[in-house]
């Protein structure tokens, strides 16, 4: 489906969000594509009993580890990248075996009833089915009773997932957001740092869970900081990104809204011009942000990337250890002890040094938040383990034991 149909996918994501053609196949299809080409060549090997060590008590036994499939799951989706957070849970979980209800989510309307009408052809709709809906289909779906529940989207839902799991007792995977910090040491080098960081903090409009969500750096290096994300954006976008092609929009009038709220009150250092029409919002870096500033106190999702200002290394680690445990965290800097203080001291759901998002592309590493940025983990095996029971298993036989007692006269001689 994913080869067969990439320009139908394509075209949903342009209606639904303006993605380029260029983003689509690189940002959720190509990892798509690899995944199901893992679970296929690697799940006779996932799939194997697991053995483990033995005690002295079961040397002559089997001991292992069976995964087991769970039963019927349930994976709800969210909007900015529809494609990938909907199938990419999916693939591990019919992998472990699993029957499965997928809820794709209902702002990235074009791809939701796309995946719903294309989905049936490829996989046995019995055990595959796609429901569509909002809240309400979202609540009554959550009344029922699944074996698991693999949720990804915002943090107060979140918890209204986890409140109905915790009715059947059934266990959770919630992939949720937050503020990911992006630290820039004094000494390294700006244009490659600013280079990366503004592709990953305004690809798909700054909607990205894992986006940068603002910068930390000493006062010494904030013009320039300002001035690579500049002639970077200009490389990539040109002089006017609502015209650009490569630049997508924000998914609904009330994000937008709400995006445009938190630069109430600040002056833009770049971008700041807004088109509601279109729900456009240019590439905005807001300077010497304070850490009590609206923009500071919740995850922005959005292309606005306020740089607030540290005084030192040890500053920027209190700053973010002192905030909930982020899904990511980014350090560049050419300081080995700078880079091994930042990984021992802080802690994220994940990280990446010298660059940003790009743990999320390896299906080696577990995918997942900590705290308030989510609980589970998942791509390649992670999500095969993730919708699999691990089943002990102790198989012993029934010699080697020193019996003084007469046999009864039933027993078999
Ligand atoms: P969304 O609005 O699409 O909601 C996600 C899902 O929840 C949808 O399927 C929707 O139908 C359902 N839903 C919404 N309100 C509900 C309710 N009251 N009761 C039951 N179900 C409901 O997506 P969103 O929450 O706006 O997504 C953005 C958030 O998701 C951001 O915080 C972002 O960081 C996070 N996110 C995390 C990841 C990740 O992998 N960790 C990936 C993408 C997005």
């Amino acid at each position: 489906m994913i080869t067969d149909r990439q320009g139908e996918i394509a075209t949903a994501l342009k209606q639904d969000i303006n993605r380029s053609q260029y983003d689509t196949p690189l940002l959720e299809l190509i990892g798509l594509e690899n995944e199901i080409s893992l679970a296929v060549s690697k799940l006779a090997q996932w799939d194997a009993p697991r053995p483990v060590e033995k005690s002295l008590l079961t040397i002559s036994d089997q001991v292992y580890i069976q995964p087991e499939p769970l039963g019927v799951v349930l994976i709800i989706g969210a909007w900015n990248y529809p494609w990938a957070l909907t199938l990419q849970p999916l693939v591990g979980a019919i992998a472990a075996g699993n029957a499965a209800v997928v809820k794709p989510s209902e702002l990235s309307e074009y791809s939701a009833s796309l995946l719903k009408a294309l989905l049936p052809r490829y996989l046995d709709q019995e055990l595959y089915p796609v429901v569509c809906g909002g809240v309400s289909e979202t609540q009554e779906l959550l009344r029922q009773r699944f074996d698991h529940i693999f949720y990804t989207g915002n943090s107060t839902v979140g918890k209204l997932v986890m409140e109905a799991a915790a009715r059947h007792l059934t266990p959770v995977t919630l992939e949720l957001g937050g503020k990911s910090p992006c630290y820039i040491d004094k000494d390294v080098d700006l244009r490659v740092a600013c280079r990366r960081i503004t592709w990953g903090k305004f690809v798909n409009c700054g909607q990205t869970c894992i986006a940068p969500d603002y910068i930390l750096c000493e006062p010494s290096i904030q013009n320039r900081v300002v001035e690579g994300i500049r002639q970077t954006l200009l490389e990539f976008y040109g002089p006017d990104p609502k015209s650009s092609p490569d630049y997508g929009r924000i998914i609904n009038q009330r994000h937008f809204n709400r995006v445009m709220a938190l630069l109430d009150g600040y002056t833009a250092a770049l971008g700041g011009q807004s088109d509601s029409s279109q729900r456009y919002i240019a590439p905005t870096v807001v300077k010497d942000v304070p850490p009590y500033a609206r923009l500071m106190q919740e995850e922005i999702f959005g292309p606005l990337l306020p740089i607030v200002t540290i005084s030192d290394v040890d500053d920027a680690i209190h700053f973010i250890s002192e905030r909930e445990k982020p899904l990511a965290i980014y350090v560049f800097s050419s300081n080995k002890k700078v880079i091994k203080r930042m990984l021992a001291e802080t802690t994220s759901g994940g990280v990446t040094v010298n660059d940003v998002m790009m743990h999320y592309t390896l299906n080696s590493l577990p995918f997942g938040g900590v705290g308030q940025s989510g609980t589970g983990r998942y791509h390649g095996k992670h999500t095969f383990d993730q919708f699999s029971h691990h089943r002990a298993c102790l198989v012993k036989s029934l010699g080697m034991e020193r019996v003084n007692m007469p046999r009864p006269a039933w027993s078999v001689q």
